[in-house]
């Protein structure tokens, strides 16, 4: 019976040798997916902003799963040609549709070696060191917005979950029998309502301030509808105040928000998650005056911080509102709470297992420097306004408010025909052209188009491309009309 079964161990052993490939498999494998990825950045530069889908189909693996591994060279041409190609080109610079980043390389390696090690991070007795650096990771985060000591926070998955971790937190702290109103302008994120929804908080009571004629929140209006409803008896919970919208980039009146929720006793949440880190540069900071005083703040390294996708932050002011809403123990987890290293990633956040995310942002910061981020953002907030200072002087083009941030919302005015049906012509040309990607919203039902300046590839020169595509893109919907 034993040496059956010993026999049979042995045979599952062989069986098995593809998944620990030896010393001069691993370097070869290495190589082969460095060379890619060198190849794919060689090409970035010059490559379309956006590529047909049809090359999705261009090769198939047949089949897809198989029983014996493949080649690995074949492996790598697939996604070369079936996914690093077709859709759009996030990498590029001449991307500034919807809120690029760009994906920074010093990144790559971070989640290579996280990957490589394996630390696991949520839990200070299991890996001090990584735990340790995550918590330097969110303090760093926590100075650059400004907050006291005693804020606490998690990296996650993006900002979607950022601002459901800190709705949770609120509902708990402010809202634990539900019946309190939720504040936003009509430009909050989707993802609030989902995390409200989510929260169990999606029939709270909704109210919609109107915002000014650069689309950020009236403070007037807030504190009309604040006292309105305390009239009516019913509890102010939750204002969620903007920190760069995703339609034009604006950002509410943070300080006199923020004072006024004090005197209701009402939760400040910041969604931050595309202008929130402008505060590392002093361009951004003193627009952004005021998100220091919110009780909680969601912030995307992974788009201001130019981090590829997967790297979302939370911060709450009273680090101990974290805590309350998503500590937790187990009996087969070490009693865990505080350690010299700080808390552990797994008690701020409704995780346990999960990716070390910090490496990927505190890798590029030790290699790239700080300044050199701060000077990437402030660039692109020139570049802006740059951008919408040459709108203006091109003829047509209604160039929209001056930019808070780094992105334009602007429109073209043709002299007769549907506006709203030029610019969707307009956009849908530039994106078959595929050299410039701008995107799209509809404010106050009017189509506008936008452009996000964000990615830390972008500099003068594509700015001027887009400038460029735009000119060529009206001249061709014209003669097309
Ligand atoms: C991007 C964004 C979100 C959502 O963040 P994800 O990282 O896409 O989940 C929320 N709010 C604003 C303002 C954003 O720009």
């Amino acid at each position: 019976m034993i040496e059956e079964l010993q026999h049979r161990i042995e045979q599952l052993r062989a069986q098995m040798r593809p998944l620990e490939p030896d010393g001069g498999a691993r370097e070869a494998l290495g190589h082969g997916a460095l060379s890619h990825a060198l190849a794919y950045l060689d090409q970035v530069p010059d490559a379309p902003s956006n590529r047909p889908w049809g090359e999705v189909f261009a090769h198939r693996l047949d089949p897809e799963f198989p029983e014996e591994g493949r080649d690995p060279a074949a492996v790598l041409d697939y996604i070369a040609t079936c996914v690093d190609r077709p859709g759009f080109a996030t990498t590029s610079p001449r991307f500034m549709a919807y809120i690029p980043g760009g994906g920074l390389f010093h990144s790559a390696l971070g989640d290579l070696l996280a990957a490589v090690s394996n630390k696991y991070s949520g839990f200070a007795s299991a890996s001090p060191g990584a735990v340790r650096l995550e918590n330097a990771t969110t303090a760093w985060l926590a100075g650059v917005i400004g907050y006291p000591e005693g804020a606490a926070g998690t990296l996650t998955s993006g900002g979607s979950l950022a601002n459901l971790t800190a709705i949770v937190a609120a509902r708990d702290a402010r809202d634990s029998d539900g019946g309190g109103a939720v504040y936003t302008t009509r430009f909050a994120h989707h993802c609030v309502d989902k995390a409200l929804h989510i929260a169990g908080r999606g029939r709270a009571p909704r109210r919609q301030i109107a915002t000014d004629a650069r689309y950020r929140m009236s403070v007037e209006a807030l504190e009309e509808a604040l006292e309105r409803d305390r009239a009516e008896g019913i509890r102010p919970w939750l204002v969620v105040a903007s920190a760069g919208t995703i339609d034009s980039g604006a950002v509410d009146p943070l300080a006199d928000i923020a004072h006024l929720c004090r005197r209701h006793g009402v939760w400040l949440h910041v969604d931050g998650a595309y202008g929130g880190l402008f505060a590392l540069c002093p361009e951004g900071r003193e627009t952004l005056t005021g998100i220091e005083l919110a009780d909680s703040v969601a912030l995307d390294p992974h788009k201001t911080l130019f981090l590829p996708y997967g790297t979302g932050a939370v911060l709450v002011r009273n680090g101990r509102h974290l805590l309350e809403s998503f500590s937790a123990s187990a009996d087969y987890i070490r009693p865990l709470g505080e350690s010299e290293v700080g808390p552990s990633p797994a008690d701020l956040s409704p995780e346990l297992t999960r990716h070390f995310r910090a490496l990927r942002l505190w890798l590029p910061l030790q290699m790239a420097g700080v300044a050199a981020f701060r000077a990437a953002q402030a660039e692109k907030l020139s570049l802006a306004r740059y951008f919408h200072a040459r709108l203006q002087e091109m003829d047509g083009f209604d160039a929209g408010p001056p930019p808070d941030l780094s992105v334009v919302a602007f429109r073209f005015r043709p002299q007769s025909g549907d506006p709203d049906a030029f610019n969707e012509r307009l956009l849908r040309h530039l994106v078959e052209e595929g050299r410039v990607m701008l995107s799209g919203t509809r404010i106050d039902g009017r189509f506008t188009l936008r452009c996000a300046i964000l990615s830390f590839r972008t500099h003068l020169e594509h700015v001027d491309d887009a400038l460029e595509a735009l000119a060529r893109g009206v001249a061709r919907v014209q003669e097309r009309a």
